[in-house]
């Protein structure tokens, strides 16, 4: 018999993705029906198969810079690739995926009008002479270096919906996301806690790049979620953006030592090149995340790691083949 639906009908692009995956769950948990867009460049559909026969769940499969119609009450748009690596693998359809995407999305919600959630980045920061990085800050970044089809696409995107808000009056949110990490994550992702991780426990050289003085301030994606959700339900008045991210700051060097230690590997650092344009420092100030929308980080890098290793050793473990995490281009292996 057909039943009216009473449940909020929410998109979420990017959702068979490393956090897009986890916001879905959390959606699904809460009540919430998800609509799953995502080309599958870099999300892979183990993340949602566990879904599949999910009532309230629906998958399509679709390149975010074309349009899109579809009928929804709330947006969530973080389709994009986010390792370095494979965001600089196809540039020019990275910045065409953060800005016709960013379109296509605040297209959809104009004419729904219903509100839509960027995904934005610690990258609009670039490599930041402010530290930690407040929202007031405009950011050092490179247009024309390697890291600018990010960073530029997202730049691009924030301002899209500003002038969407201010233009059409959509209603908008806008994170900026600081590194993030947690289960579901590539094995071959290319970022550094999988690199790290699918290294030590396979025994494999860790490759820092540079001499690991390079500071990144990690979060558990289970906290994220919920700041994203925060955001999100946070009233029209809450545009952002709004910065997400555990301020622990670590060297590269520690983050690697760390690793070692809680895999109680026996893997030993090698040094490699360091890509350009790589930020020398990044710690979020969320001073704003905190009054607004009463979030802070709860779980700290140590029980996140446990639970990040306990889900790549069992990858590891299930695998015929070793795993290469891919490492950068740039990289010339020098120890
Ligand atoms: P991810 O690569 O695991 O997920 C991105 C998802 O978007 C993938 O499933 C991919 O297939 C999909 N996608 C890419 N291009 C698409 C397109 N054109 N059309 C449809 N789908 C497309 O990365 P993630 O870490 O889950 O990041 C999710 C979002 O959060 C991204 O927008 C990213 O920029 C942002 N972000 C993440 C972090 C982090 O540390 N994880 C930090 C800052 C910002
Ligand atoms: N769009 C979409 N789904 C919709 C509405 C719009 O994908 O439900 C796309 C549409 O193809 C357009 C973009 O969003 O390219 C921006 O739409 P908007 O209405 O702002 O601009 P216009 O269509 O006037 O260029
Ligand atoms: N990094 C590293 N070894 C790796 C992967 C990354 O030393 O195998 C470094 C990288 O140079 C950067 C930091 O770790 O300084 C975070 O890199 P990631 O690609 O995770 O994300 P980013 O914050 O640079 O976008």
């Amino acid at each position: 018999m057909l039943k009216k639906s009473i449940s909020r009908r929410v998109l979420v692009t990017g959702g068979a993705g490393f956090v897009g995956s986890h916001l879905v769950d959390r959606l699904l948990a809460e009540g919430d029906e998800v609509l799953c867009v995502d080309n599958l460049y870099t999300g892979d559909k183990h993340n949602i198969y566990h879904l599949h026969n999910h009532p309230k769940f629906e998958f399509l499969r679709h390149d975010v810079t074309f349009p899109l119609y579809v009928e929804v009450d709330e947006i969530f748009n973080l389709a994009c690739p986010a390792s370095p690596i494979h965001y600089q693998r196809d540039p020019v359809q990275t910045t065409k995926t953060s800005v016709h995407g960013a379109i296509n999305v605040l297209g959809l919600a104009k004419r729904l009008q219903c509100p839509v959630l960027q995904a934005s980045t610690s990258e609009v920061y670039g490599d930041p002479e402010i530290h930690p990085q407040p929202e007031g800050y405009w950011g050092n970044v490179n247009p024309i270096g390697i890291r600018s089809c990010y960073d530029e696409g997202k730049r691009c995107a924030e301002t899209l919906f500003f002038d969407y808000h201010r233009q059409h009056g959509t209603e908008i949110k806008v994170a900026r996301i600081f590194n993030t990490y947690g289960p579901r994550m590539h094995p071959a992702d290319g970022r550094v806690v999988s690199n790290f991780i699918v290294q030590a426990l396979q025994g494999q050289d860790i490759t820092v790049y540079g001499n690991g003085s390079q500071t990144r301030s990690f979060c558990f994606v289970d906290d994220l979620v919920d700041g994203l959700i925060r955001l999100m339900r946070s009233g029209p008045e809450v545009t952002g953006p709004i910065n997400l991210g555990n301020p622990r700051e670590f060297t590269i060097l520690q983050l690697a030592q760390l690793v070692i230690a809680k895999t109680g590997s026996s893997s030993k650092i090698i040094h490699a090149e360091l890509p350009g344009d790589d930020p020398k420092q990044r710690k979020p100030d969320i001073s704003v995340a905190k009054s607004t929308l009463g979030w802070e980080p709860g779980i700290q890098i140590e029980d996140g790691l446990d639970k990040t290793i306990a889900y790549f050793r069992k990858i590891v473990l299930e695998s015929a083949e070793p795993w290469a995490p891919p490492v950068h281009a740039a990289a010339n292996i020098a120890s």
